[in-house]
C-alpha cells in the first residue's frame, strides 16, 4: 500500500469536529505538527467518532522518534519495554499516549535468535500507511490528520463502518497466527459495535483457536476485563464457547449457559453504573462449577468448602497471576455465596452477618438468585437480615459525646477566662 493509494476524506467529507477531541490531545498534535512533524489521531478514537460515539481514549501516531518526541516534551516519559512509546503527562495525572508509525520487519531483518522476533517486530519504524498495515481491523487502521484536518483510510475501514462489517487486515489465517488475541478482539469489535464478522474470520478461528493457549496471559487478562468493562462479557464469552475459544482462552474454564446467564446479570448492573471489579467477575465465572463441587448443605463444612475453593480457583489465579489480594476475595465472595446458600441457622452466622465481605458476597448471591429463582427466596431473607443487622449497628452504638478541649491549665476551652 502507497501513500497515494489511500482515500482521504477532507474537512467537509466527514463529521469529525476539533470540538470532539480532548483539548490536551490537540496541543500535542498541533505542536507536533508545528515542529515539521506528522501527527495523526489514529487507532479506536478515529472509529468512534466517525461511528458518533465518544472515544475511550485518543491516541497520536507520528513519524517522530520516541526521543524526537520526548525533547518536545517536558512532561513526557518513554515507556514499554515491548513497545516503545511516550508518554506525556498533563494535570489530573492525565497521561496521552504518542507512538512513531511502525512496519512490519521483512524476514532478512529479523534478529537470528526467535526469542527476540516478538520485540524487534513490534520496534520497527515505518510510514502512515505501513503502521495502518500491521494494526488488527481495517476499522482501527483509520488515521485523523491535524495538519488538514482530513480522514485517512489506506485499508477500506472506512467503507467497512459504513457497511457494520469487521474485516481482518490481510489474510486472518496468518494475523491470528501471529497474534492469537485478535481472534478474541474480533468477536469484541464485533459485539461492541453491532459489526458483523468476515466468513474467513470464522474458518481462521476454527483452524487456530488453540493458538489463544499460547497468548500471553497478561494480555488475555486485560482483554477479558475490557468485555466486562464494556458490558459484552456475557455476549462475548457465549461466542467464544460456541466457537470452542474458551478452555483455551481461559486456562480450560468450559463455561455453562448458567454462568453465562450469571454474566448477563452482572453487565447489566456495570451498566446501572456499579463499576466491576476483577474479584466479582472472576467469582461469577467460576461460581456455578464451585456449587456443583461443594454442594451448599451439611454434608459439607467450612473448611472442605474453602478447600474447593482453592481447587477452582487456583488454576485460574496461577495461570493469570492474579494477586494474592484479589484471590482472597474471590474466596470471600465463593465463600460468602456458599454460606448463603446453605441457608440460615449455622453456626457463626451472627459474626456472618456482621462481616464487612459479607455484603459483597449478597450481591454476588442475589444475582445468581435470578439466574435461579428458587432461590430468591433466601436472597430476600439474608438480605433482611443484613438490613436488620446494620439498623442495630447504628441503634446500639452509644451517641457521641464531643470531648470538651481542655488548655494546658486545666481550663475549658471557649468558655471564657473571666
Ligand atoms: P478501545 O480503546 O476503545 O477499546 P481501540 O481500538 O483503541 O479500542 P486498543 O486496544 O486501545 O483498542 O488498541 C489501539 C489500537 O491499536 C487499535 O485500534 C488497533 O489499531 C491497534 N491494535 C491493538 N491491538 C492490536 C493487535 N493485537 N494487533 C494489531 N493491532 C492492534
Ligand atoms: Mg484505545
Amino acid at each position: 500500500m502507497t501513500e497515494n493509494k489511500a482515500k482521504i476524506l477532507t474537512r467537509d467529507q466527514h463529521s469529525i469536529s476539533r470540538k470532539q477531541i480532548d483539548s490536551d490531545t490537540l496541543k500535542v498534535l498541533y505542536r507536533l505538527n508545528r515542529h515539521g512533524y506528522k501527527a495523526y489521531l489514529v487507532g479506536g478514537s478515529v472509529r468512534d467518532l466517525l461511528l458518533g460515539r465518544q472515544p475511550k481514549d485518543f491516541d497520536i501516531g507520528t513519524d517522530a522518534t520516541p526521543n524526537q518526541v520526548r525533547k518536545l516534551f517536558r512532561n513526557s516519559f518513554l515507556v514499554g519495554r515491548r513497545f516503545r512509546l511516550v508518554h506525556i503527562y498533563f494535570s489530573g495525572n492525565k497521561q496521552i499516549e504518542v507512538a512513531t508509525f511502525r512496519r512490519h520487519p521483512r524476514e532478512d531483518e529479523l534478529p537470528d535468535d526467535p526469542d527476540k522476533h516478538f520485540h524487534f517486530v513490534q520496534n520497527v519504524f515505518g510510514s502512515p500507511a505501513e503502521d495502518a498495515a500491521r494494526r488488527d481491523f481495517t476499522i482501527n487502521a483509520l488515521f485523523y490528520n491535524i495538519a488538514d484536518f482530513s480522514v485517512i483510510d489506506y485499508l477500506g475501514g472506512l467503507k467497512d463502518l459504513n457497511q457494520q462489517r469487521l474485516r481482518v487486515i490481510g489474510d486472518p489465517q496468518i494475523r491470528f497466527v501471529e497474534d492469537p488475541v485478535r481472534m478474541l478482539r474480533a468477536i469484541e469489535f464485533s459485539k461492541r459495535l453491532n459489526f458483523a464478522l468476515d466468513e474467513n474470520i470464522y474458518s481462521a478461528i476454527a483452524n487456530h483457536k488453540e493458538r489463544l493457549a499460547t497468548a500471553a496471559p497478561a494480555r488475555i487478562r486485560e482483554e477479558i476485563m475490557e468485555l466486562f468493562r464494556h458490558k459484552i462479557s456475557a455476549v462475548v464469552l457465549e461466542q467464544c464457547r460456541h466457537l470452542g475459544m474458551l478452555p483455551h482462552l481461559l486456562a480450560g474454564y468450559p463455561g455453562t449457559d448458567e454462568s453465562i446467564a450469571l454474566l448477563q446479570k452482572i453487565d447489566a448492573r456495570t451498566a446501572a453504573g456499579i463499576p466491576i471489579e476483577e474479584s466479582f467477575a472472576i467469582a461469577a465465572l467460576y461460581l456455578r462449577l464451585f456449587m456443583d463441587t461443594c454442594p451448599p448443605d451439611r454434608s459439607t463444612d467450612l473448611t472442605q468448602a474453602l478447600q474447593k475453593v482453592n481447587e477452582i480457583i487456583n488454576p485460574h489465579c496461577s495461570y493469570f497471576t492474579i494477586a494474592s489480594g484479589i484471590r482472597q476475595q474471590i474466596r470471600e465472595l465463593l465463600l460468602g455465596c456458599f454460606r448463603l446458600a446453605r441457608g440460615h441457622g449455622y453456626r457463626g452466622e451472627k459474626r456472618f452477618l456482621h462481616h464487612p465481605a459479607t455484603l459483597k458476597s449478597l450481591e454476588l448471591f442475589t444475582l445468581w438468585s435470578q439466574v435461579h429463582p428458587d432461590l430468591l427466596p433466601l436472597s430476600k431473607s439474608w438480605s433482611r437480615a443484613i438490613n436488620n443487622c446494620s439498623t442495630e449497628k447504628k441503634i446500639s452504638r452509644p451517641p457521641r459525646r464531643r470531648r470538651k478541649k481542655t488548655s494546658r491549665s486545666g481550663q475549658v476551652k471557649g468558655q471564657g477566662q473571666a
